[in-house]
């Protein structure tokens, strides 16, 4: 059975008289240094000189500095920056403060797994991940809750690289849940196994799959809509609630007969063949080499890839569709 922590598993005390920073005000970044500083610790928040997010920051009641300033200041710095800029913006403004008995962590293992990242060896280094976005992960601190996390030590030099991330953990409201003890590997690999098999490649294209082929056999691109991308959410969240079991408890009988006959004609063997494929390319290496080589030419494949979908029929569908249900808010 997989180890996992909880609130009482952590000690808040340990961060207690020490600085926090923290790295970025995007997604993560706005939320575990909120949910940082309601814990009652003390927390920087590092941005460069002319984000428009400094002004936020402030007025959600953060000490905001420069990178290098919240680095030099910090006994902890947490990294929330997009994974593909945190190498450059660590060697340049970062790495001169890392000193001997500081702290590193990271919320993804992306950078130190793939070597893009090397701290020096006398710094603790570790990961605390919530397996969630980051608007969760402040909705549900503020509602009392918390989403669950990972935990995982790289490199231990103070001797309590373990308990400083547990206490983080809880600082961020991720004990409440429950954490996941993992390595920097486990992580890393199955982090990207499951946004691109799974949760977002996996998804979007099947989404789209069956609503071009009830489009294209000539049924109203709404009902494909509905029925394809709209209800997703409702299956989605029997499963999360009870698993596959409580989903197939709650359609109907003919729902689950055709669930349990079709699934596996449309992710066959093949498919499966394929998803190996892809974990083998994300463990040796070769998604992130291109992922890294992508960002150094300026995104051409990504910019042109994103555009396509972006004009797909369903997302012009969708817009009308959710511009009628009024609880929803306007994304753009
Ligand atoms: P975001 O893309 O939301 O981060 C944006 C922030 O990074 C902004 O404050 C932006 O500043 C700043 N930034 C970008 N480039 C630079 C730069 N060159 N120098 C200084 N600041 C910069 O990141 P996420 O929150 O999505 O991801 C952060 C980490 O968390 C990643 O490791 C990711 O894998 C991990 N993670 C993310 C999850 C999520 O929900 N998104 C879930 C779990 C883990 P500016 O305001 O100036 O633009
Ligand atoms: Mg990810
Ligand atoms: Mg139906």
């Amino acid at each position: 059975m997989a180890k996992i922590y909880y609130d009482a598993d952590a000690d808040l005390g340990i961060l207690q008289g020490k600085t926090i920073a923290v790295m970025g005000w995007g997604s993560q970044g706005h939320a575990q240094s909120q949910n940082l500083k309601e814990s009652g610790l003390d927390v920087i928040v590092g941005l460069r000189k002319d984000s428009s997010r400094w002004k936020e920051a402030e007025a959600a009641g953060l000490k905001v500095a420069t990178v290098a300033e919240a680095a030099e200041k910090a006994d902890i710095i947490q990294i929330l920056l997009p994974d593909e800029f945190q190498s450059k913006v660590y060697n340049q403004e970062i790495k001169p403060f890392v000193k001997a008995g500081k702290v590193l962590v990271f919320s993804h293992g992306f950078n130190i797994h793939f070597g893009q990242i090397v701290p020096p060896k006398d710094v603790d280094v570790i990961m605390v991940a919530p397996k969630s976005p980051g608007h969760l992960v402040r909705r549900t601190y503020t509602e009392g809750a918390g989403v669950p996390g990972l935990i995982a030590v790289h490199q231990d030099a103070t001797g309590n690289a373990k308990q400083i991330g547990l206490a983080y953990a809880k600082g961020i409201g991720c004990t409440r849940a429950g954490v996941l003890d993992t390595t920097f590997k486990e992580e890393t690999e199955t982090d990207l196994f499951g946004e691109q098999v799974v949760l977002c490649g996996g998804v979007t294209e099947l989404v789209r799959a069956g609503f071009d082929t009830l489009v294209e056999a000539g049924y109203q691109p709404e009902s494909a809509y509905f029925e394809c991308l709209h209800e997703l959410k409702l299956i989605v969240d029997l499963m999360y609630e009870g698993g596959i079991s409580w989903m197939r408890y709650s359609i109907s009988d003919t729902a689950q007969y055709g669930d349990m006959m079709i699934g596996r004609r449309i992710i066959t063997e093949e498919t499966r063949k394929e998803m190996k494929k892809v974990l083998t390319e994300i463990q040796d290496g070769t998604f992130a080499n291109r992922w890294l080589l992508e960002n150094q030419i300026n995104r051409p494949v990504f910019n042109a890839t994103a555009r396509r979908d972006e004009e797909h029929q369903i997302e012009k569908v969708g817009e009308e569709l959710r511009g009628m249900m009024k609880w929803l808010k306007k994304r753009k």
